[in-house]
Order: structure tokens, then sequence, then C-alpha cells
């Protein structure tokens, strides 16, 4: 089968041909991603280096998944008995490059470009970076297009969605798109959190601002929810000199944990967590908000954030703060990485839940999760913090809640494979209760990185704008034959 596919590319491709195309048996991790909790055998694996490439493989006319680096966690960027495109081997035949338009810069990036070889290129072509992160950056550009991008900085900027200027594209007819605002519009903002389902982004232009060299790296810790969200909402409303650049924030466990206690808010191994300032009557759960301002010239930072906390209503005493080169800050995830790989739970199932949840719900889901469900942690972050809709363009194809300000809530879990760790069926079964809870208690939410089996489930998911979810489908992937590992459309033609 792989023979076949080899040389039906050799012949199709009107460019330069796949390089290197890999058999499934020879490197499983195609058929496997960070969850490691679906496991599939695709038929062939292709590594395209052009987006000629891309349209042959598409006019193989299988099932085909484009896979950035895999980070998924329910099986989304496989394909079973179909191919799977390899996108990082795009990132290795086209470099990042400079465009100025209009005096703004913008970094043209091949899909398979890491965000983390992004920011290394950018701080180094221009001290510039892109606005808007995710938390952890080894994640290619076209697989957190496809879904959303979401980090501290979505308050301020909004999504990563929400920050590109153009797009290139391969369709489901093999065709090539470049795409953008003004051109294509509907195609643009279709592949936006587009699931992968309207096309392969081949390209993407990434706004480029400038970067600072420092940045202060702030923590602090609220007993009450209440406390925690009025202050934290507050904060994703204001704008301009008067916001910080970055506002998270997490729960951990009341108690003395070193995963999912107080272990998990200090910045720096120097200084501890004083337990005894935690309110008395406090809950088994805490929160923590964590902000960063940059360092910008003939500012004083210093003061300035000694300000803005000073309206805050945090416990006094549980402030933590450090300053940090700005490139350590958005590579702070990748630390965590190389101790979780040396504890063995990079590598075990990850059965991760993500929702965003609407503001008027959210106090409901911290009685009834957090402060029940997952009273003793998750062995992994319990992110938590607010998001303005206004910085989400509602012509993308990302479902979120109705809400003016919704949360992100993302439950990272890290524990060791059984038997040192939990059962995976477990941790499941807990994630589906919890999404029954949202369900039954008539939450305004929507799960973010969604899995759903069946149509009914995404025609909930998507609400009012499953019809146009089928049309773009219908439209830019007739045949669906495009990213079958999110199991919404099944490709024409095939059994169930
Ligand atoms: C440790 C870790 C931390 C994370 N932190 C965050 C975070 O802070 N914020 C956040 O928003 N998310 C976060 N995520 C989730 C992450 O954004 C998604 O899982 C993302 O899809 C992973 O990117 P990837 O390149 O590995 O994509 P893949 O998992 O390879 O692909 C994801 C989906 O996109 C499709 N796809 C991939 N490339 C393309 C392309 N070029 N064109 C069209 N479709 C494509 C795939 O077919 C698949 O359906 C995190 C994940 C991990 C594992």
């Amino acid at each position: 089968m792989l023979a076949y596919l080899d040389t039906q590319l050799h012949h199709q491709s009107s460019t330069s041909p796949t390089s290197n195309p890999t058999s499934p048996t020879s490197d499983p991790s195609f058929g496997s991603d960070f969850g490691g909790l679906i496991h599939t055998r695709p038929a062939a694996v292709i590594r395209p280096t052009s987006s000629a490439d891309v349209s042959a493989a598409i006019s193989l006319g299988l099932p085909v998944a484009p896979r950035g680096n895999g980070h998924s966690v329910h099986g989304q960027s496989q394909a079973d008995a179909g191919v799977v495109l390899d996108m990082r081997s795009l990132s290795l035949t086209s470099p990042p490059r400079t465009i100025i338009l209009d005096g703004l810069h913008y970094a043209d990036v091949s899909a398979g470009t890491l965000w983390s070889e992004l920011l290394a290129w950018a701080l180094r072509a221009h001290r510039m970076a892109p606005p808007s992160w995710t938390d952890y950056l080894d994640l290619t550009v076209g697989g957190t297009l496809s879904n959303g991008g979401v980090s501290g900085q979505t308050f301020r900027y909004g999504p990563q969605i929400s920050n590109v200027a153009e797009m290139e594209v391969v369709t489901g007819d093999g065709c090539r798109h470049v795409c953008g605002p003004e051109n294509e519009a509907d195609l643009f903002y279709s592949v936006l959190g587009g699931l992968g389902q309207f096309g392969v982004i081949t390209r993407a232009r990434i706004p480029l601002l400038p970067a600072p060299d420092m940045v202060k790296w702030i923590r602090v810790v609220y007993g009450r929810f209440e406390d925690y969200t009025s202050d934290a909402e507050s904060l994703v409303r204001r704008t301009g000199s008067d916001a910080f650049d970055y506002v998270e924030g997490f729960v951990f466990v009341n108690s003395d944990d070193p995963v999912n206690g107080y272990g998990s808010v200090p910045l720096s191994s120097e200084v501890g967590f004083d337990a005894s300032r935690v309110p008395t009557g406090s809950g088994p759960v805490l929160y923590c908000l964590e902000v960063v301002l940059h360092y910008r010239e003939g500012e004083d930072v210093e003061k300035r954030a000694s300000e803005m906390l000073s309206r805050l209503g945090y416990v006094r005493g549980l402030e933590f703060s450090v300053d940090v080169p700005y490139v350590d800050f958005l590579t702070r995830v990748k630390r965590a990485e190389e101790e979780a790989r040396t504890n063995g739970s990079w590598g075990g199932p990850h059965p991760w839940l993500n929702l965003f949840v609407a503001s008027s719900d959210i106090a409901d889901f911290d009685r009834r999760v957090f402060k029940e469900i997952l009273k003793d942690g998750i062995s992994g972050p319990m992110l938590v913090y607010p998001v303005v809709r206004s910085k989400w363009d509602p012509r993308t194809s990302i479902a979120v809640p109705a809400s003016d300000i919704f949360y992100l809530v993302a439950l990272l879990r890290f524990s060791r494979p059984h038997p040192g760790g939990q059962r995976v069926e477990d941790l499941v079964r807990q994630n589906r209760q919890i999404v029954n809870c949202c369900r039954t208690n008539g939450y305004d939410f929507k799960m973010y990185l969604p899995h759903y089996k069946t149509e009914e489930d995404w025609a909930r998911h998507f609400g009012d704008g499953w019809s146009r979810f089928v049309e773009r489908k219908r439209r830019y992937d007739p045949m669906a034959i495009l990213a079958p590992g999110q199991q919404i459309f099944r490709k024409k033609g095939m059994m169930s």
C-alpha cells in the first residue's frame, strides 16, 4: 500500500516529490498522539515538502489527516487506514520569512512550524514576537490555528485564531487557495478553529509586535472563589496601560501535597508557601491568580505592579514574584516537560478535559466540580481563568459560550501509568461526569479541543453554528476526506 502511495505521489506532484515517506510500521507514533488513549494504523505516512505534495496526497482519495506535532489527546490527528500528513516536514523546507505591510511586521511561516521555533526566529531576526500564545510552545502553527490557541494573552489580543492575516490552504478537492479577511474570507474563517475539516493549512501569516527583554511574573492566592473571579474578571476587562500583559489562574488543593497543593504556587524554590496565611475556614481548594507585566522602556514596573496589586483582594502574604527573561516565561512549560519526562508522566496517557464555561455558571461549577469532584486534585494543573468574548471572531468555526466573559477550564492530568497512577478508565469516567454535570445543570458551556462521537453530540456542540459547519464542509471538503480523527463526518462512500 505504501509503495503504491509513494509511486502515485511521485507521478502526481507537480513540484518537488514527497520526501522520505515512511511506513506506518516503522514509526508507530503516527498511529497515536500525546493523549495515548486512541491507537490506529494509518495506511501511509507522507511527508509533504510543498502545497503541491499536499494536493497530491489528497487526490489519492483516501482519508487524510494533517498531523502537526501530534499533541491532540483524542486521536484528532490520526487516520485509521488513511494517510497521515506529517506537517512538520513542511517547516524543514520553508523557514519563516519577514513580511512588512503598511509598516507592520508579519512572519510568513509553514504550518508545520512549532510556535517555539517561530519565537526563536522572531526574537533573533527582529526582537519581536507574536502577541498571542499557548502555554506550551511545541505545538504547530497549523495545529493550534485549527483549534483556537488560548493562553494568558487571550483576554488582550484574542486567541491565536484572531491573530492571523493570511493563510495558504489546500481544500478537500486538492485546490490551493490563498485566503485572508479580504480574500476568500469565508474559507479563511472556516479554517480558523475548523478542526482540520475544511482544508490543510500549509502557510500562515502571523503578526509580530516588539518583544520585551524581561517580564515580572506574579502569583497571588485567594481563599474564596468569588474574590478570585471578581478580581480576574475586572483584570480582563481592562485595556491599554491599565491592563496586565497576561492573566491566567488555577485551582490548587488546600494541602501540602507537593503536586496538587501549596507547592504548585511559589515561583522560585527560594521562597516557601506560608500555609499559616491561608484564611481559617477556607474550603478544600484555593485559587491562584497569575499575572505578568512586560518591562517597557522608561517605565517603573515595580511601582506599576504594586499599584495594580494593591487594588486586588488576594490573601496578603501569599504573593510570589520573579523577574525572568521573556523567552524563559514563554517557554516555562518546557521545563515542566523535562521534569515530567524524568518522572514518567509525560509519556503516560493524558485523559485531559478542556471546557469553556460562561461566567454566570462558573461559581456553580466551582461548587460542584472543583470543591467536590476534584477536591483532591488531578496530579496536574487545573486552570481556570476568564477571557473576553469580544476578542473571538464569530466568523471563525470555533464554538464558544454566548456569555461576554467565559472561563477556560483545563484539567491537565499528568498521573503516572497504572498501577503507579490511577486507572485511565476512571479518569475518563470522571471527565464524563464533569461534562454531564455541565449538561444537567444547564450551563452555558462548550468543550474546547472537542471530542465527540455522534452527530447528535456534534450538532449540540455547535448549536446554532451546526448548519454553517455542515455547509462549510459540503463546500470545501465535499467527499469528507479531511481530518477523519475528529469523527465529525464520515468519508463519502465508506461503509459505516
Ligand atoms: C502539553 C500541552 C499543552 C497545551 N497547551 C495549550 C494551551 O496552552 N492552549 C491551547 O489552546 N492549547 C493547548 N494545548 C492543546 C493544543 O493546542 C492542541 O492539542 C493542538 O491541536 C496541538 O497542536 P499540534 O500541532 O500537536 O496539532 P495536532 O494534534 O497534530 O492536530 C490537531 C488537529 O488539527 C489538525 N491539523 C494539524 N495541522 C493542521 C494543518 N496544517 N492544517 C489543517 N489541520 C491541521 C489535525 O488534523 C487535528 O485534527 C496543549 C497541548 C499539550 C499537549
